[in-house]
Protein backbone atom coordinates (compact mmCIF):
# COMPACT_ATOMS: atom_id res chain seq x y z
CA UNK A 1 0.00 0.00 0.00
CA UNK A 2 1.49 3.47 -0.80
CA UNK A 3 1.14 5.81 1.66
CA UNK A 4 -0.75 9.05 0.78
CA UNK A 5 0.06 12.76 1.78
CA UNK A 6 -3.38 12.22 4.05
CA UNK A 7 -1.42 9.00 5.60
CA UNK A 8 1.84 10.56 6.12
CA UNK A 9 -0.32 13.71 8.36
CA UNK A 10 -2.20 11.35 9.98
CA UNK A 11 0.92 9.11 11.26
CA UNK A 12 3.18 11.80 11.89
CA UNK A 13 0.49 13.17 14.04
CA UNK A 14 0.09 10.09 15.98
CA UNK A 15 3.99 9.07 16.13
CA UNK A 16 4.43 13.09 17.92
CA UNK A 17 1.63 12.50 20.45
CA UNK A 18 -0.37 8.78 20.43
CA UNK A 19 -2.63 10.48 22.62
CA UNK A 20 -4.59 12.98 20.09
CA UNK A 21 -7.84 12.38 19.30
CA UNK A 22 -9.24 11.45 16.12
CA UNK A 23 -11.34 14.89 16.48
CA UNK A 24 -8.20 17.04 16.46
CA UNK A 25 -6.71 14.49 13.95
CA UNK A 26 -9.33 14.86 11.79
CA UNK A 27 -9.49 18.88 12.16
CA UNK A 28 -5.66 18.91 11.32
CA UNK A 29 -5.73 17.15 8.21
CA UNK A 30 -8.85 18.53 7.08
CA UNK A 31 -11.08 14.61 7.12
CA UNK A 32 -13.95 13.58 9.18
CA UNK A 33 -13.72 11.67 12.08
CA UNK A 34 -15.21 8.61 10.81
CA UNK A 35 -12.17 8.42 8.53
CA UNK A 36 -9.63 8.88 10.70
CA UNK A 37 -11.01 6.00 13.03
CA UNK A 38 -11.21 3.48 10.14
CA UNK A 39 -7.41 4.84 8.93
CA UNK A 40 -5.38 4.24 11.89
CA UNK A 41 -7.27 0.54 12.32
CA UNK A 42 -6.07 -0.21 9.29
CA UNK A 43 -2.43 1.03 10.17
CA UNK A 44 -2.99 -1.29 13.12
CA UNK A 45 -4.38 -4.22 10.89
CA UNK A 46 -1.33 -3.54 8.69
CA UNK A 47 0.90 -3.78 10.89
CA UNK A 48 2.72 -0.10 10.55
CA UNK A 49 0.96 1.26 13.65
CA UNK A 50 2.40 -0.78 16.54
CA UNK A 51 1.02 0.35 19.77
CA UNK A 52 0.39 4.07 21.86
CA UNK A 53 3.15 3.30 24.78
CA UNK A 54 3.98 5.71 26.49
CA UNK A 55 7.55 7.22 26.90
CA UNK A 56 9.13 6.92 30.15
CA UNK A 57 12.98 8.55 30.98
CA UNK A 58 14.99 5.70 32.27
CA UNK A 59 17.31 8.61 33.14
CA UNK A 60 14.86 9.89 36.02
CA UNK A 61 14.28 6.23 36.72
CA UNK A 62 17.75 6.21 37.62
CA UNK A 63 18.06 3.31 35.29
CA UNK A 64 20.96 1.74 33.65
CA UNK A 65 20.99 1.05 29.77
CA UNK A 66 23.38 -0.91 27.98
CA UNK A 67 24.40 -1.64 24.34
CA UNK A 68 25.16 -5.10 24.23
CA UNK A 69 26.94 -6.98 21.61
CA UNK A 70 26.89 -10.89 21.66
CA UNK A 71 28.80 -13.14 19.43
CA UNK A 72 27.55 -16.74 18.20
CA UNK A 73 28.11 -18.81 15.29
CA UNK A 74 25.98 -17.50 12.77
CA UNK A 75 24.26 -20.71 12.02
CA UNK A 76 23.35 -19.81 16.39
CA UNK A 77 22.57 -16.13 15.18
CA UNK A 78 18.87 -17.08 15.23
CA UNK A 79 18.73 -18.44 18.26
CA UNK A 80 21.03 -16.23 20.53
CA UNK A 81 18.70 -13.50 19.52
CA UNK A 82 15.20 -14.85 19.74
CA UNK A 83 16.46 -15.88 23.50
CA UNK A 84 17.76 -11.92 23.94
CA UNK A 85 14.21 -10.89 23.20
CA UNK A 86 12.99 -13.28 25.95
CA UNK A 87 14.61 -11.40 28.80
CA UNK A 88 12.61 -8.36 30.00
CA UNK A 89 15.48 -6.44 30.44
CA UNK A 90 16.36 -6.76 26.75
CA UNK A 91 14.36 -3.89 24.99
CA UNK A 92 15.52 -3.89 21.45
CA UNK A 93 17.71 -6.32 19.09
CA UNK A 94 19.32 -5.60 16.08
CA UNK A 95 20.79 -8.19 13.63
CA UNK A 96 23.31 -6.91 11.62
CA UNK A 97 24.25 -10.19 9.73
CA UNK A 98 27.63 -12.14 10.47
CA UNK A 99 28.39 -13.39 14.20
CA UNK A 100 26.92 -10.59 16.45
CA UNK A 101 23.61 -9.80 17.54
CA UNK A 102 23.40 -5.81 19.01
CA UNK A 103 20.72 -4.81 21.50
CA UNK A 104 19.69 -2.28 23.91
CA UNK A 105 18.93 -3.59 27.48
CA UNK A 106 17.56 -1.74 30.50
CA UNK A 107 18.43 -2.25 34.17
CA UNK A 108 17.40 -1.25 37.63
CA UNK A 109 20.72 -0.74 38.89
CA UNK A 110 24.36 -2.65 38.95
CA UNK A 111 23.15 -5.79 41.12
CA UNK A 112 20.87 -6.27 38.47
CA UNK A 113 23.15 -5.65 35.76
CA UNK A 114 25.60 -8.56 36.83
CA UNK A 115 22.54 -10.34 37.14
CA UNK A 116 21.80 -9.98 33.71
CA UNK A 117 25.21 -10.51 32.46
CA UNK A 118 25.68 -13.60 34.58
CA UNK A 119 22.61 -14.83 33.24
CA UNK A 120 23.97 -14.49 29.72
CA UNK A 121 27.46 -16.21 30.21
CA UNK A 122 25.35 -18.97 31.38
CA UNK A 123 23.93 -19.50 27.66
CA UNK A 124 25.93 -21.94 25.58
CA UNK A 125 25.73 -20.64 22.05
CA UNK A 126 27.00 -16.95 23.46
CA UNK A 127 30.95 -17.05 22.49
CA UNK A 128 31.84 -14.04 23.45
CA UNK A 129 29.73 -10.77 24.66
CA UNK A 130 30.80 -7.20 24.91
CA UNK A 131 28.76 -3.83 26.79
CA UNK A 132 29.12 -0.44 27.46
CA UNK A 133 26.82 1.66 29.80
CA UNK A 134 24.96 4.63 27.98
CA UNK A 135 26.12 7.67 30.03
CA UNK A 136 24.24 9.99 27.81
CA UNK A 137 21.39 9.55 25.57
CA UNK A 138 21.40 12.80 22.99
CA UNK A 139 18.89 12.00 20.65
CA UNK A 140 16.01 8.81 20.80
CA UNK A 141 13.12 8.98 18.06
CA UNK A 142 11.37 6.45 16.75
CA UNK A 143 12.48 5.19 13.86
CA UNK A 144 9.91 5.76 11.18
CA UNK A 145 10.57 8.52 8.61
CA UNK A 146 7.79 9.17 6.82
CA UNK A 147 7.20 10.67 3.47
CA UNK A 148 4.62 10.88 0.60
CA UNK A 149 4.77 7.57 -1.64
CA UNK A 150 6.18 5.11 1.07
CA UNK A 151 5.66 1.63 0.12
CA UNK A 152 4.53 -0.10 3.47
CA UNK A 153 5.08 -3.79 2.92
CA UNK A 154 2.06 -5.33 4.16
CA UNK A 155 3.08 -8.92 5.34
CA UNK A 156 -0.07 -11.43 4.93
CA UNK A 157 -2.24 -12.08 7.62
CA UNK A 158 -2.57 -15.51 7.25
CA UNK A 159 1.25 -16.87 6.63
CA UNK A 160 2.92 -13.46 7.38
CA UNK A 161 5.29 -13.62 4.18
CA UNK A 162 6.13 -10.17 2.71
CA UNK A 163 3.63 -8.96 -0.04
CA UNK A 164 5.32 -7.20 -2.68
CA UNK A 165 2.35 -7.76 -5.43
CA UNK A 166 -1.28 -6.18 -4.83
CA UNK A 167 -2.71 -8.02 -1.60
CA UNK A 168 -6.34 -9.51 -1.73
CA UNK A 169 -8.54 -7.48 0.76
CA UNK A 170 -11.09 -9.16 1.88
CA UNK A 171 -13.84 -7.93 4.51
CA UNK A 172 -14.42 -9.19 8.05
CA UNK A 173 -17.11 -7.94 10.65
CA UNK A 174 -16.68 -4.56 9.18
CA UNK A 175 -12.60 -4.94 9.04
CA UNK A 176 -10.56 -4.86 5.86
CA UNK A 177 -7.90 -7.94 6.34
CA UNK A 178 -5.07 -8.37 3.72
CA UNK A 179 -3.80 -11.61 2.62
CA UNK A 180 -1.26 -12.67 -0.17
CA UNK A 181 -3.16 -15.87 -2.44
CA UNK A 182 -6.40 -17.35 -2.73
CA UNK A 183 -5.13 -20.69 -0.66
CA UNK A 184 -4.47 -18.51 2.47
CA UNK A 185 -7.39 -16.46 1.94
CA UNK A 186 -9.06 -19.92 2.64
CA UNK A 187 -7.41 -20.87 5.15
CA UNK A 188 -7.79 -17.29 7.12
CA UNK A 189 -11.53 -17.15 7.26
CA UNK A 190 -11.39 -21.02 8.32
CA UNK A 191 -9.13 -19.90 11.45
CA UNK A 192 -10.84 -16.99 11.97
CA UNK A 193 -14.07 -18.53 12.21
CA UNK A 194 -12.64 -20.93 14.77
CA UNK A 195 -10.98 -17.88 16.74
CA UNK A 196 -14.66 -16.38 16.89
CA UNK A 197 -16.48 -19.44 18.00
CA UNK A 198 -13.67 -19.89 20.68
CA UNK A 199 -14.36 -16.47 22.02
ZN1 LIG B 1 -0.24 -15.83 2.61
Amino acid sequence: MKLDNVDVKILEILQRDGRASFRDIAKKVGITTPTVSSKVAMYEQMGILKGFGAVLDTDALGEISILLSVKSKPSDVPKVADMLKEFEEVREVYLIGGSWVHAKATLTDSTHLNEFISALTKIQEILDYDYKAIVGTIKEESRAVLSEGINAVLTCFYCRKPMHDKPVKIKLDGKDHFLCCPTCVKEYKKKYEKLKKGI
